[in-house]
């Protein structure tokens, strides 16, 4: 049996590049990019693209596994009848380099929805199966930041191969699985660590995590919400939401699709991203509309985040990235409903 030995070493910020280029010569590598002002993950060709000073990127890496667009097959209509052609496979391997804890928490939530039940997400599955990632703890929360309520931390490691943690000048390496280890062995010119930078970084953890002042009681609201599907509040909070869908494309746990064929020089099966929030998401042929009004589409989206998902697969659908939060052009806070849901302000005024 071999047993995973956990190991730590250091890597000076000035050989990131370095080491991306090494990780360049196996690997399709992906990393945060700056581009007009606006951080997200795209795969990188020299070490000198990856941006790592970001607090968290705009979009969430979940698009490397599940992208916007994809082509699933292309197929060609013929005499002989229909000639399909695959999506080209994988030719090596990935590495996500970058990657918060709370958008590799949502990797996880993701795993439990493509891979769970009768129907595999091959998809998704080939490309999850082949990665490595290596995350990067969080210094610098943003006041919408609620990993912590989530159950998460910004020092977390869940979902990571291996983790850097900002010290100054230099990140500290920590493996965290069997994977990551394989890879450090890999870089024999990374340096080990000192004690003095492992007692640094357990410092800095317990500060950053203090440093997060949202906090929202998620204790007990996937039960509470099994009585709510009638609440009158549904009826007032999707009021000023504009149905954009900005939250759920930005969500690194959202993962609903639309299935089409495009014509063009030959016919292709695409996927592409959904939302619960457009109003056609649940338009049906005959024109029938089981979500007609915000109202219900509202409702779609948090009982589907606390309390569909936690029945199916026992976890809220959130990691408390603050996306959401931030980045809707109405200002609707996810974070204030579940407090009014958990502290039963809903139920009171619903009486
Ligand atoms: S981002 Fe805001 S306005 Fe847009 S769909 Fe979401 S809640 Fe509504
Ligand atoms: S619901 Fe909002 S806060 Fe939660 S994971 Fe999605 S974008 Fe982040
Ligand atoms: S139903 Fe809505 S909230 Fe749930 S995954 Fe799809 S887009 Fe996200």
């Amino acid at each position: 049996m071999v047993v995973f030995q956990m190991v730590w070493k250091v890597i000076g910020k000035n050989k990131i590049p370095t080491l991306i280029q090494e990780l360049n010569k196996e690997y399709e590598v992906f990393t945060p990019v700056k581009k007009e002002n606006l951080v997200f993950f795209e795969r990188v060709s020299s070490g000198n693209e990856a941006f790592l000073d970001f607090q968290n990127t705009k979009k969430s890496p979940k698009e490397v596994f599940f992208p916007q667009t994809e082509i699933l097959f292309t197929y060609e209509i013929n005499k002989q009848g229909v000639e399909i052609e695959k999506a080209p496979v994988l030719k090596r391997d990935i590495v996500l380099l970058g990657i918060r804890p709370c958008d590799a928490k949502g990797f996880l939530l993701l795993d439990k929805f493509f891979s769970s039940g009768e129907y595999k997400d091959l998809y998704y599955l080939e490309k999850r199966r082949n990665t490595t990632i290596i995350g990067l703890a969080c210094n610098r929360p943003l006041s919408t930041c609620f990993c912590t309520s989530m159950g998460g931390a910004p020092f977390g490691k869940e979902g990571m191969d291996l983790l850097l943690q900002d010290i100054n000048d230099k990140y500290l390496i920590e493996t965290v699985t069997e994977r990551g280890e394989k890879l450090i062995k890999k870089l024999p010119w990374l340096k080990d660590a000192e004690n003095g930078d492992i007692d640094k970084v357990r410092s800095l953890s317990r500060n950053v995590e203090k440093a997060i002042k949202s906090k929202v009681s998620v204790e007990g609201v996937s039960k509470k919400l099994d009585g709510m599907f009638d609440n009158k509040q549904w009826d007032l909070i999707h009021e000023k939401c504009l149905g954009c869908g900005v939250c759920t494309y930005l969500c690194p746990t959202c993962c609903c699709f639309d299935i089409l064929d495009e014509a063009t020089t030959k016919w292709k099966r695409v996927r592409i991203w959904d939302s619960c929030q457009f109003s056609c998401f649940t338009l049906q042929g005959s024109g029938y509309n089981p979500r007609p009004s915000g109202k219900e589409r509202m409702r779609q989206r948090i009982m589907h985040k606390f309390n569909y998902f936690p029945k199916n697969y026992g976890e809220n659908f959130c990691v408390g990235c603050g996306r959401c939060v931030q980045e809707c052009p109405v200002n609707f806070d996810i974070r204030e409903v579940v407090e009014a849901i958990s502290t039963d302000i809903w139920r009171e005024k619903d009486e």
